[in-house]
């Protein structure tokens, strides 16, 4: 394989050599840090860390609080607007971005100059590994809000010299339109908007298979590591179809080689670690927990990220020495659904539903009824024999999961449609107006 790093060195270091950078890049950041930040040197005090040199090791960090999205919540409400996680006065800031707010409060994140062009490097390191290079075009099929994941992947593109064309105000039919006018060679936007964009297109005429799109690029969901999903996009482009996972209070921190083998962690610039969720101890399969390195003016610390992970053991084809997350981000913590005593996450009902050509969007839903959990999806079907697709889907999910599914076909269109983090579990078991993300 004819890999494309962004930086050789890093990427494909030992262990060891890697984790005393990573623990230097640490040191570096806590002076400051430890000085400046009110949020992290309270929290970091009380447990003992008084000084940069006290982190002498991955252990002692270990040792130090993680850090919850609950917990910058209520100080960004208590210290409103920004919170007490800013290292520097407010004028050092130059840019503002806030979360997508589906699980609570949006979250507002600033960055200095120096963290908006680590940001940049971050996203060249996913252009770099899914093969994009100057020669590229990228189109960005996105609405450009205050999320930080269009700006940033836009600015990445600047970085590796690749032109960067902004999708934002338009109809998707426009959008279909500016790929083949402006000869477009990477996609970049949700999985669920690629389907959308590909669906589109095609019953207005435009044949998104043949267009010079080569790659596509994923953020916002996680579909683009379900492999029936990953399937469906590469077909529906003609193109090699690659994950990314980032989050706006913590980077861009995943990115998918050409190997397709699984997400790698970007470990040149954050501390990967993965945990029980019960306990908090080290384990194989469990929380991904993250540390960044590059982001001194607003930073995070042993941050869970209530992403459910595993990890993929070997080398990879492609070199990198980064680990690798077995199909990237399995879903939420919080987001597992147990439904007559089985747990079962989204992405694998997902996974099966999407492996039906015939199966346009869908949803799914949990129910109790008279002390039974139910387990309910709606499809929208493209074509084929309904009561033979409803009883194949239903023979797929009991023989999968082990479970029983009411399956029903709703008319095309129906379905609500999304550009950004796609809904379509709801349990109805739980509160109301909890739905979980996918
Ligand atoms: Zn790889």
């Amino acid at each position: 394989m004819d890999t494309i790093y962004l930086d050789p060195f890093i990427e494909t270091l030992g262990r060891d050599a890697l984790e005393q950078i990573q623990l230097k890049r640490l040191q570096m950041m806590l002076g400051p840090v430890l000085r400046d930040n009110k949020f992290f040197r309270q929290r970091l005090s009380a447990a003992g860390l008084r000084s940069p040199s006290d982190l002498r090791s991955m252990v002692d960090l270990r040792r130090l609080p993680f850090t919850t999205k609950a917990e910058l919540s209520s100080d960004q409400a208590e210290h409103a607007p920004y919170g007490s996680n800013l290292t520097f006065p407010r004028e050092a800031y130059t840019r503002i971005h806030q979360t997508s707010g589906t699980t609570g409060d949006p979250l507002r994140w600033l960055d200095t100059d120096e963290s908006w062009a680590w940001w940049a490097r971050c996203w060249a390191t996913v252009y770099r590994a899914a093969g994009v290079t100057p020669r590229d075009r990228i189109f960005f099929a996105f609405s450009f809000g205050p999320f930080i994941g269009f700006w940033s992947a836009y600015e990445g593109a600047r970085l590796i010299g690749a032109l960067a064309v902004p999708g934002g105000g338009m109809s998707s039919y426009q959008r279909a339109k500016a790929i083949l006018e402006h000869d477009i060679s990477t996609l970049v936007c949700t999985p669920t908007y690629a389907l959308h964009l590909a669906e589109t297109a095609e019953q207005e005429g435009i044949d998104l298979a043949s267009s010079n799109v080569n790659i596509t690029i994923h953020a916002g969901e996680p579909g683009a590591s379900v492999p029936a999903t990953k399937n469906r996009i590469e077909t529906a482009w003609g193109a090699r179809c690659y994950d990314h996972a980032g989050a706006t209070e913590m980077g861009a921190w995943g990115f998918e080689c050409q190997a397709q083998a699984g997400l790698h962690v970007n470990e040149g610039e954050f501390i990967c670690e993965i945990v029980d969720p019960e306990t908090g101890q080290p384990t194989d399969d469990g929380e991904l927990v993250l540390t960044n390195l590059g982001r001194v003016g607003m930073p995070l610390i042993r941050y869970r990220t209530g992403d459910r992970v595993r990890v993929k053991k070997g080398a990879c084809e492609c070199g990198r020495t980064f680990l690798q997350l077995d199909g990237g981000i399995i879903g939420r913590i919080d987001d597992v659904l147990i439904v007559r005593g089985i747990n079962v996450f989204p992405s694998a009902i997902e996974n099966i539903v999407r492996r039906f050509p015939e199966v346009g969007e869908f949803a799914v839903d949990v129910y109790r009824r008279k002390e039974l959990d139910e387990l309910q999806i709606r499809i929208e079907a493209k074509s084929g024999d309904p009561d033979a697709l409803t009883s194949a889907i239903t023979n797929e999910i009991r023989n999968g999961l082990g479970l029983r599914a009411g399956v029903d076909l709703v008319p095309h269109g129906t379905l609500p449609r999304f550009d950004l983090k796609a809904r379509r579990f709801t349990d109805h078991r739980r509160a109301p107006n909890r739905s979980s993300t996918k």
